[in-house]
């Protein structure tokens, strides 16, 4: 079955692999013309390249939600050529830039302009944007919007760098009241700081100590003083709530949707990989918060991901010099927050979901393409294989087993917590657009590739 036909020979047909449609995994070829998918079927005809993909899977391209390129301004932290050679390596087709760590943050039209300039010139892979929200910026959030991001971040803790303030409750239901009317999304860094605050935890020097520090409960908090701010902000408020690391945290998020509140929620594949005592064996690569919980908290993350209660995964992956990590060496406070994690999604869903716990292909698929695309309204352009969509592919061996080595790993500083992590499942290669970026243990991707993406209630 091929359907339409087209009037025009695909430029390439991808032959014998096993794909991840949305109606569930077939084997079948796959048409690419003018970057798009034109075909998809049995009887699909030749083009002007074949790529034989016999034995492996074929994927919908990553769309990670949450990254840290950290340019301009400090791309000395990562920049976005190092990080989208990673995506490129990841599988990962299109990312979703963060406001921060970038100098001056993304809060402004005009910051905003000096990101989409920088990116377009250096990024491998496709991406988007995404605004802040900070205490002195409510009479920007319009006018970035309609510069097309994806939605704004705010932290309720501390962000831990300077020029990016957390929003106290009463900034945050005035924030969500305003980008309700925008109808666009508040992406939440749930932590409660005042619950931090009140803890106050005795600090030493070993890595278990950042954990004891930030227990569940300031997460647990955090969302339910969300929460509270969204009912004030009427029910069009839209939030999403990254990076959440407990079973806990997701029960909240999901009660409340019940009620019918628009609230979704992300976690990251590093605290589905690792667990405390891998933090006290690792220690700083592995520091981010919300902190890497104990095995008992990992696993019922796990059944969470399982049974369909976490809308998303993205990386967080947010590098940094690899001389901020090394300060922590003696004492974790006082390491640099962030794992640099955008090539670990699909190697970790692969081995710790597929392998072990019987995650399926099409859930990998959704929770990493098909649903960051349809939240943040790039769908059906991305995050899945269907006809008229970007031809944007991560094309997997399952069954592969590999060392992450230093020679893999493309993110500027060299540290990343899964050096030496064995996996089974391998991105053998990443297509955007039709165009290989990634193939053959090599990054091919150019520097300016990519293009930027609006959510298509900007377009
Ligand atoms: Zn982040």
């Amino acid at each position: 079955m091929t359907f339409p036909p087209s009037p025009l020979p695909p430029e390439l047909v991808i032959r014998g692999g096993t794909v991840v449609l949305p109606t569930g995994q077939r084997p079948a070829d796959i048409a690419v013309t003018n970057g798009t998918i034109s075909a998809i079927g049995s009887e699909v005809r030749d083009g002007a390249a074949t790529l034989d993909a016999k034995g492996l899977v074929i994927l919908p391209g990553v769309v990670d939600a949450h990254v840290h390129f950290n340019e301009p301004g400090r791309a000395d932290w990562e920049g976005w050529e190092a990080g989208t050679r990673g995506a490129a390596a990841g599988g990962v087709t299109t990312v979703l830039e963060m406001p921060l760590n970038a100098h001056p943050p993304t809060t402004t039209p005009e910051a905003f302009d000096a990101k989409l300039a920088v990116a377009s010139r250096k990024s491998l892979v496709d991406f988007g944007l995404w605004g802040g929200l900070v205490p002195e910026n409510l009479q920007q959030l319009e006018h970035l919007n309609q510069r097309g991001v994806v939605g704004f971040k705010a932290f309720m803790s501390h962000s831990g760098i300077d020029d990016f303030a957390r929003v106290p409750d009463g900034i945050l239901a005035i924030g969500l009241k305003t980008t309700a009317r925008l109808n666009a999304i508040v992406g939440v860094h749930a932590e409660s700081q005042e619950l931090l605050d009140r803890l106050n935890a005795e600090r030493s020097p070993e890595p278990l100590s950042w954990c004891r520090a930030r227990p569940p409960a300031v997460e647990v908090e955090a969302i339910r003083r969300l929460l509270v701010a969204m009912r004030g902000a009427g029910t069009a408020a839209r939030a999403h709530v990254v990076h959440v690391s407990t079973a806990a945290g997701l029960r909240e998020v999901n009660e409340a949707r019940r009620r019918g509140v628009s609230i979704t929620a992300e976690t990251c594949p590093h605290y589905l990989a690792f667990t405390e005592e891998d933090f006290a064996r690792i220690g700083p690569p592995l520091k981010c918060a919300p902190p890497i919980r104990d095995a008992e908290t990992r696993e019922a993350l796990w059944e969470e991901v399982l049974a369909g209660r976490v809308d998303l995964i993205a990386s967080d992956h947010s590098p940094c010099p690899a001389a901020d990590k090394h300060k922590g060496e003696h004492d974790i406070w006082q390491a640099w927050g962030g794992v640099a994690g955008i090539q670990a999604t699909l190697p970790v869903l692969l081995s710790d979901g597929l392998h072990a716990r019987g995650l399926s292909l099409e859930r990998i698929a959704h929770l990493t393409a098909t649903a960051p695309a349809q939240l943040f309204g790039l769908y059906p352009r991305k995050g899945a294989i269907t006809i008229g969509a970007d031809a944007d592919f991560a094309i997997v061996d399952p069954q592969q087993r590999w060392t992450f080595g230093s020679k893999d790993l493309q993110t500027r500083s060299g540290v990343s917590p899964y050096l030496d992590r064995q996996f089974t499942g391998k991105v053998v290669r990443t297509m955007v657009r039709g165009v290989t970026v990634f193939g053959d243990g090599e990054v091919r991707g150019e520097p300016g590739g990519g293009q930027f993406v609006k959510p298509n209630h900007a377009n």
